[in-house]
């Protein structure tokens, strides 16, 4: 991490016009601006691109001051806003995308975006073709005449497969300059991975993990390129995509620590992963820095560092109540969706309910999967709330570990 990106996050996006001589922007909540004269009106319509005041669904001067910042970060033309992760993903799909056209998405692609592909895509005569996250150049040759958008997620969801994005970028521009490549960069959150400076058009985030970083706040961004901007920003405003100016400022606020938390989420994180690695009871572990995830070669050279998200799989294809006296009593792991924020959290997934997002090329695991997030605590406790974990699972007199026999069908849901 160079010292001039540590440096510009602390100031990206302030300008005088938008704090107000503070040093955060205002919070400016108005839906109407006032306009004192006909030419003012005139003015700020040809100056809307410019950010100047105008309506409220194109953001006033605290998104601005958030949008500016992104904008500078992901060395991009400019940054959309969305309410959610999900919808800063969807919106610019559907902003380049049209019926009888095709899109390539990796096959461990973060499980709603798959199924907006299958139901949203599916209905407008959209065909998705999934591929092999790890395809690397070999992409082009999926490329269709009708493909008009190549996704990526790096890492992806759960196996944490880590994508090549310049070898694919250059075979898919190789192959047609006019296709549109994207990226969700949720993981790197736009700090720990660039992707325009890789190439890619558009970079995606739900701004909902890291960059606010306290489990409180819903909210997704889109950075793209000069050749794309007008296109995604305006489509987007005409789907009505916003975001509150409280969301914002919450944003913008989360956003200047951001890189102070991930290298504590870095270090410990992998301090976890590490010791995971250690025990008998656990086969593998899909940190992208470990051997086990698939492209920790590539994550290596591309990324600036990790954050505290992993997985882990046991040996053990665990029963529901060996499951659940496993992972409902821990001290510092609660269970829940999402992540990013300040506190650990641990979920878990049988491999037969992973099977539908399991693809060519995939990894193979038997046992059960825990998705889990290194927070801000104390590591070392942390991880003697694991020792305890594995503690009760060998205490336990239900049933023998079963060293990895398959039994992924038995088990009914
Ligand atoms: C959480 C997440 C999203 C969606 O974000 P929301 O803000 O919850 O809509 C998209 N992609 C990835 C990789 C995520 O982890």
């Amino acid at each position: 991490m160079s010292e001039k990106f540590r440096t510009k996050l602390i100031t990206a996006g302030r300008k005088d016009r938008y704090t107000q001589g503070g040093v955060s922007p205002v919070i400016q909540r108005a839906s109407s601006l006032l306009f004192p004269t006909l030419k003012d009106k005139a003015f700020r319509g040809k100056n809307a691109k410019n950010k100047e005041f105008i309506y409220g669904r194109r953001g006033g001067l605290t998104q601005f001051a958030f949008q500016d910042a992104m904008t500078e970060l992901e060395n991009s033309a400019g940054c959309a806003l969305y309410p959610s992760g999900v919808a800063a993903i969807t919106t610019p799909i559907l902003a380049f995308i049209k019926s009888g056209d095709n899109i390539l998405v990796p096959g461990n692609v973060y499980e709603p975006v798959r199924s907006f592909c299958d139901t949203i895509l599916t209905r407008m005569n959209v065909s998705t073709t999934y591929y092999d996250p790890s395809i690397g150049s070999d992409i082009s040759a999926l490329i269709q005449p009708e493909t008009t958008i190549v996704y990526m997620e790096s890492p992806g969801s759960i196996t944490m497969e880590v994508q090549d994005v310049p070898a694919i970028v250059k075979a898919v521009k190789g192959v047609n300059p006019n296709i549109v490549t994207m990226i969700d960069n949720t993981y790197a959150a736009g700090v720990l991975f660039r992707p325009l400076d890789h190439g890619v058009d558009i970079s995606m985030q739900s701004g909902t993990k890291y960059v606010t970083g306290h489990s409180d706040i819903l909210l997704g961004m889109a950075m793209s390129n000069e050749k794309h901007w007008h296109q995604l920003f305006e489509y987007s405003y005409l789907m009505g995509q916003t975001v509150d100016p409280d969301t914002a400022y919450m944003a913008l606020r989360g956003l200047r620590t951001i890189l102070i938390r991930l290298d504590y989420h870095h270090d410990a994180g992998l301090k976890v992963a590490n010791w995971l690695k250690s025990r008998s009871e656990v086969d593998k572990v899909f940190h992208p820095m470990l051997d086990d995830c698939k492209g920790s070669d590539i994550f290596k050279r591309d990324f600036s560092g990790a954050n505290g998200l992993f997985s882990f799989v046991l040996k053990e294809h665990l029963t529901p109540e060996r499951a659940a006296e496993f992972i409902e009593n821990f001290d510092h792991f609660a269970m829940a969706y999402s992540w990013g924020g300040y506190e650990s959290l641990m979920l878990m997934n049988q491999p037969e309910e992973l099977e539908k997002f399991r693809h060519e090329g995939g990894v193979d695991f038997n046992g059960s999967l825990f998705r889990i997030h290194i927070g801000l605590e104390d590591v070392d406790d942390l991880i003697a709330d694991l020792e305890k974990g594995f503690d009760r699972l060998g205490s336990s007199t239900s049933k023998p570990s079963t060293q990895g026999e398959s039994k992924s069908h038995e088990t009914s849901l």
